[in-house]
């Protein structure tokens, strides 16, 4: 059962977001609230998300009032869990540490893509905080190289799915075609979102490409 998330005390962290999408399919399995964050340094190759290499380009947020959005999604709008990418997602640990911990709380399922492998995350001071409320972890670098075809919703075929609780371990989840869709979040620009190689090709087709 999702229960409402707790209201917090004023004065909250922020975090530093280049968007939000409420409802996708296109981020995870089931209906997903979705957060990129701003600024990663981690400068992939082909990465689909140039635009939110830097920080300051982004919009600064209260984790509480971002808490409150997926509450209202989770009551309104069939949400069952969170998704957070970027952007690099650990290179604001403690304030991704407090959204995805909220959200757990709450009955929110939590998703959070990371260009880090496990090993590496594992290495950073405040990560157990984060690792403790997240149901799966995607790792690993985009590597353009390697398309992967047979996972939705994953960029290349080296990132590891690791499953912390069973709660989306069932790989049938993870199967069936890419998809993307355009997302349009008051106040945000048009964002066309989900499987990379799937949103480049009709990103070409768009600007009258093959
Ligand atoms: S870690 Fe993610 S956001 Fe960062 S460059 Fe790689 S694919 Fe892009």
């Amino acid at each position: 059962m999702i229960r409402p998330i707790a209201a917090s005390p004023p004065g909250a962290i922020t975090l530093e977001i280049a968007g939000t999408a409420v409802g996708t399919e296109a981020e995870g399995p089931h209906r997903r609230f979705a957060v990129w964050v701003q600024g990663c340094t981690l400068a992939c190759p082909g990465c689909c998300n140039p635009e939110m290499f830097v920080r300051g380009r982004g919009r600064t947020i209260e984790v509480p009032a971002l808490n409150r959005a997926i509450s209202e999604a989770a009551q309104t709008a069939g949400v069952e869990g969170i998704t957070v990418l970027g952007g690099e997602p650990l290179q604001q640990l403690g304030a991704v540490a407090a959204l995805c911990e909220a959200a757990a709380a709450a009955g929110l399922g939590v998703i959070v893509f990371t260009g880090h492998t496990l090993a590496e995350a594992r290495g950073q001071v405040g990560f157990e905080r984060l690792w403790a409320c997240i149901d799966t972890l995607v790792d690993g670098r985009f590597d353009a190289r390697q398309p992967d075809a047979a996972r939705r919703f994953v960029g290349s075929r080296n990132q590891t799915l690791v499953h912390r609780t069973p709660r989306y371990a069932d790989p049938s989840l993870w199967q069936g075609e890419p998809t993307v869709e355009l997302v349009l979040t008051p106040g945000e620009p048009l964002r066309l979102v989900g499987a990379p190689a799937l949103a480049r090709r009709v990103v070409r087709s768009l600007r009258g490409g093959s």
